[in-house]
């Protein structure tokens, strides 16, 4: 056997199995774990190889070291030798911590990308299993259905009105028809129909294939080897910090120079030392670490979306939550359990309904009727219905021994139907040889059919929306007669659904047809027979009604959209506050049909207005989400099938399913909620808040102690004074005392009330705004003043003894600031002194290094410091102390006015 076949699409299919060694019940497993370890895993081979040594690099990649490398240059020749080295060591200290916060970074987001396993449907030991598609091996036979992702190479040997969506390997952005018909030596590697091509979709149908090659020796594998490494947009909102560190490098420029024009032309110092100074203070007030902290506090963000089951795509997207303003949310699954249970059956010949026993996938329960078990050979009309719900069926219903539980594999309506099936003995394996045919559900018509033989003609099974099979009626099966449909018993019928969809019961019409062709074609879901409905029960999920109401708090609007039945929606949209139950004035629902019949004016409204969306095809789904991004708001929307893939795209969130969606979905969406739940939605909106704040207040934090540190020396320059700090001592303070607490700022969890307080949110387009300039100001200035005064009261001693003073008021200054901006608004001790560690461990380990390198006197003498004496030092420390108390009364005045101007 080789490993891999490439001529598979010119060979009898026959010879395809022979040649792999195969047939088309696949192989059994010990021989698929030989072949694993012949031929690799599943995997493409991976070009963005990320690489420590670049990584390196990239830390000494930037004009700062440059300038930071002409000045340890200059201290050669103003020869202080001592001085370069020390700038080389800084230089090196403050790649190291960029490199390992950009090293944690890379693996976050690596990790994030390893979180989204793709599956494949294989018949292994002669059974179907759900296996990771890594594991996939040549010879292997995989399931194709509608929505699935294409794992690997393969060759159709069974097809039923199969296409594919190719445009990621050919760029044909239609849907493709292919079969198991063998082809032609020559034939084109795009016109080989008969192959299914790794990385591609199923968009319609059903198919049967046998892989004949995996990993890097697919079609796309081939490419990949040649293509250049993914281009990976640079999130938005990095690029609105990059813009802020420009405009803070600009400021930069301009104090450095101001603080040379001073020093040189009015204070006449010598242009060596002078120099120096200036070029320190540049490199101290260029924000140079905003970009790569911004980067970590994505990254972080991302990470504890992760946890709490968001996964997020794209990195964008992790700071655009924050900022989602509305959320399109399906009901079957998102809100709702998803596990569908069908609990009563209408058949039309039956006074009462059929009350069905038993919970969730287990195949075990009584068909009841006035409270006592029915005799199921007696209801030919209910035996009929069950058979139709049987092998009109693509759902698989698993016994797992390991958790002794029931296990559903496909999708849950059709799952709660084979369960039904299952408890009157009935199972779908047992037609398999009669199924000629089978359209799989289709989103638009809402419904699915078979195709069984019987014994002189053909049957169509079908099950749907009651709406759209009882359109397509003509008969009604009554006592085992076929006889055609009266207004009475559609008014009957109606009723029904009309009751069950009130008491939130998701309601599928069950008919049938026969038909002499065999093949399913359009004619063939026309002139049915009604046979009865089935009611099942999808109990909302518990935490939902918090979770809406948070959004509500937090100005976020919640839209139901779902192809389910109005009643039923409305049902499920009380049930978790959605609409409130009081509110007569509201338009509660909206169907599709109602839709279609507004202008766009009314639409636009309805739009503005309306909550629950009911009975919606994709396309509407796509309409009302255009409709909303115009009229301004920033949207997150669900999705789960093929056919929702251009709203995925659409939407500014596209969130698809990580448990029931297609792959389709998810390989178009943003985020894939791990648990399907739409409380992990809201979740990740916060989070998304909680990272626009984080990355604001790490800003706030380096662009005060850079602007602290400019005014310092330009201020004591122009009122006189000698130069307060020299250069060594001013690149330490920055590239090393404040490194440490930026990073730990990074780590903020934020407050409970983030999703409440939506004051932090206005003008998000800018980082820096009016709102938050008076507690820098008053930062700034209390630092700077606090950092003359010492400067002053010290001169008298020793220059150096005064530099020595400064540099421990200004670190630890810069060290209480750190707590003024964990939050902007809310005193420190409110939001708890220990609730962030790391802001606690970076300030003590910065505090313990300033104290080393000013009080040792060998590390002292190198960073030419006067130790100074310990109570000195020591009240020097706690005077600092007073940029906190000061940042606390303005956060408690600004409290106190704002509760008077309510
Ligand atoms: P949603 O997921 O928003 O609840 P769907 O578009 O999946 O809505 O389903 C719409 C309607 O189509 C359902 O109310 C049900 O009547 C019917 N339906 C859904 N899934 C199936 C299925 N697999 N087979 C047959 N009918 C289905
Ligand atoms: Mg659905």
């Amino acid at each position: 056997m080789k490993a891999s076949l490439q001529n598979a699409y010119a060979l009898d299919i026959e010879n395809v199995f022979k040649q792999l060694d195969s047939s088309d019940q696949g192989i059994n497993s010990s021989e698929a774990a030989e072949r694993l370890a012949k031929y690799g895993l599943n995997v493409l081979p991976n070009k963005r190889k990320f690489s420590i040594f670049l990584l390196l690099i990239k830390q000494f990649q930037s004009w700062l070291i440059l300038i930071l490398i002409i000045a340890a240059i200059i201290s050669v020749l103003a020869s202080h030798v001592t001085d370069s080295i020390v700038i080389a060591a800084i230089i090196i200290i403050n790649a190291t911590i960029g490199f390992t916060q950009e090293y944690r970074a890379e693996n976050a987001i690596s990790s994030l990308q390893k979180m989204v396993v793709k599956t494949a449907k294989v018949m292994r030991d002669h059974q179907m299993v759900s296996i990771s598609s890594s594991q996939l091996v040549p010879g292997d036979v995989v399931i194709l259905e509608e929505g699935d992702s294409i794992p690997a190479d393969g060759r159709i040997f069974y097809s039923k009105n199969f296409r594919t969506l190719e445009a990621a390997l050919t760029g044909e952005s239609l849907p493709i028809s292919k079969n198991e018909n063998r082809l032609p030596e020559d034939t084109g590697l795009a016109d080989q129909k008969n192959m299914v091509w790794s990385g591609t979709f199923v968009a319609a149908g059903y198919a049967k294939a046998i892989i004949t090659s995996t990993g890097g020796a697919t079609a796309i594998g081939q490419i990949s080897k040649t293509l250049t490494e993914i281009n990976k947009d640079k999130p938005e909102f990095l690029k609105k910090t990059n813009l802020l560190a420009k405009q803070m490098s600009v400021i930069a420029i301009i104090s450095a120079l101001t603080l040379f024009i001073i020093g040189y032309y009015f204070r006449h110092l010598e242009i060596k030392e002078i120099l120096l100074v200036s070029i320190a203070a540049l490199v101290a007030a260029v924000p140079e670490g905003l970009p790569a902290i911004i980067t970590i506090v994505l990254a972080i963000g991302a990470r504890r979306m992760a946890k709490k089951g968001a996964i997020i795509r794209e990195f964008n997207a992790t700071e655009t939550l924050g900022n989602v303003t509305t959320i399109l949310t399906d009901k079957t699954g998102t809100l709702t359990l998803n596990s569908l249970t069908a609990e009563k059956v209408f058949i039309p010949e039956n006074s009462s309904d059929i009350l069905v026993s038993g919970e969730g996938w287990m195949p075990i329960g009584n068909f009841l009727q006035n409270g006592s078990i029915i005799d199921l050979e007696k209801h030919s009309g209910l035996q009929k219905a069950l058979e139709i719900v049987a092998y009109s069926n693509n759902s698989d219903i698993k016994y797992n021994q390991e958790d002794e539980s029931y296990q559903l594999i496909g999708d849950p309506t059709e799952g709660a139907l084979n369960v039904l099936a299952r408890k009157a003995g009935l199972r779908p394996e047992q037609f398999s040889d009669q199924k000629k045919d089978d359209w799989p559900f289709n989103s638009k018509v809402k419904l699915r059919a078979t195709l069984t033989k019987k014994e002189s003609t053909y049957e169509v099974g079908l099950i749907g929306a009651p709406e759209q099979l009882l359109e397509r009626t003509q008969f009604i099966l009554k006592s085992n007669k076929v006889v055609s449909i009266s207004e009475e018993d559609k008014l009957e019928i109606n009723k029904k659904i009309e009751e069950w969809s009130n008491n939130a019961l998701r309601v599928i019409a069950i008919a049938y047809k026969e038909q002499p062709e065999k093949t399913l074609h359009e004619d063939s879901i026309e002139k049915l027979v009604f046979v009865g409905l089935v009611g099942m029960i999808d109990p909302p999920r518990k935490e939902i009604k918090d979770a809406v109401a948070k959004c509500n708090k937090a100005g976020v609007r919640v839209i139901m959209v779902t192809g389910d039945h109005v009643n039923t929606a409305v049902a499920i949209a009380k049930i978790t506050g959605i609409i409130d139950e009081g509110n007569e004035h509201q338009t509660a629902a909206l169907t599709e049909q109602q839709l279609l019949k507004l202008n766009s004016n009314e639409f636009h409204q309805a739009v503005k207005n309306v909550s629950v969306f009911a009975r919606l095809t994709p396309q509407m789904k796509l309409k009302i989400a255009s409709t909303l991004q115009n009229q301004g708001h920033l949207i997150a929307m669900t999705g789960d099938g093929v056919n929702d893939a251009p709203a995925l795209k659409r939407a500014d969130i596209g969130i698809s399913m990580g448990i029931m969606g297609t792959d389709v979905a998810r390989e178009n969406s943003e985020m894939v909620l791990a648990d399907d739940n739409f409380a992990t939605i809201v979740k990740a909106i916060e989070e998304g808040r909680i990272v626009f704040i984080n990355a604001r207040q790490t800003s706030f934090f380096l662009i005060t102690t850079n602007v602290a540190e400019s005014v310092t020396l330009i201020a004591a320059l122009a009122l006189g004074f000698p130069a307060p700090l020299i250069a060594i001592q001013i690149l330490w303070l920055n590239l090393v005392t404040d490194s440490l607490p930026a990073i730990a700022l990074a780590n903020e969890k934020g407050q409970d009330d983030i999703l409440e307080n939506d004051a932090s949110l206005q003008n998000r387009n800018h980082i820096l705004n009016i709102e938050v300039l008076p507690l820098l100001t008053i930062n700034v200035l209390v630092m700077s003043i606090l950092s003359l005064l010492t400067f002053q009261y010290y001169l008298d001693q020793s220059l150096d003894l005064a530099r020595t003073a400064v540099f421990v008021v200004m670190s630890s200054t810069q060290l209480f600031n750190v707590f003024n901006l964990r939050s902007i608004h809310k005193s420190v001790f409110r939001i708890g002194m220990f609730s962030n560690r790391y802001v606690n461990v970076a300030v003590l380990v910065s505090i313990g290094f300033t104290m080393v390198i000013s009080q040792v006197p060998f590390w002292a003498k190198i960073f030419r410091f006067e130790p100074l004496d310990w109570s000195h030092f020591t009240v020097l420390v706690f005077a600092s102390s007073i940029v906190l108390i000061i940042g606390e009364i303005y956060k408690l005045a600004r409290t106190r006015f704002q509760k008077i101007r309510k």
